[in-house]
């Protein structure tokens, strides 16, 4: 580890990582990773390896016509702003917009930890329950501090 990240896949120049303790968290640029898959005959691991690349932001915006953007999952929030799992969805991939689809699931304190559909619950989903209880209980309302 080191503070230099990958250099951009497009245009070679030299990355940064964000935080000097990162493996590979550059700065202005996006990681990517691949398992490769069938189909391609470069990359195919089937032993569990990926292949990392980075991409700098100024080539991604070069070409948006080759990107593709693909909503994977909403967040679950309960009272408003506490982050508290995934929902998964299956959604098609479309061409890159730059819009965020910022769509989430809003959920009750009581329906935390239940089981519901394609959701995933954060793994100290007791521990943010009792302080949203907590904090409805003196009447504080939210203030999103789980972000
Ligand atoms: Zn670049």
């Amino acid at each position: 580890m080191s503070r230099d990240a990958l250099p951009c896949f497009v245009c070679g120049n030299p990355l940064l990582n964000v935080f000097e303790q990162s493996e590979n968290q550059p700065e202005e640029a996006t990681e990517f990773r691949s398992y490769g898959h069938y189909g391609s005959t470069f990359w195919d691991s089937m032993d569990g390896e990926q292949i990392v690349l980075n991409i700098c932001d100024d080539c991604l915006r070069k070409h948006p016509e080759r990107v593709a953007q693909q909503k994977r999952y909403k967040p679950i929030r309960c009272e408003k702003t506490w982050i508290v799992g995934r929902e998964w969805v299956d959604r098609p991939m479309v061409a890159y917009t730059g819009n965020h689809d910022d769509e989430v699931l809003n959920v009750e304190v009581d329906e935390l930890g239940t089981k519901l559909p394609h959701v995933e619950w954060v793994e100290n989903l007791a521990e943010i329950k009792s302080a949203i209880e907590a904090q409805l209980l003196s009447g504080e309302g939210s203030d999103g501090q789980n972000e």
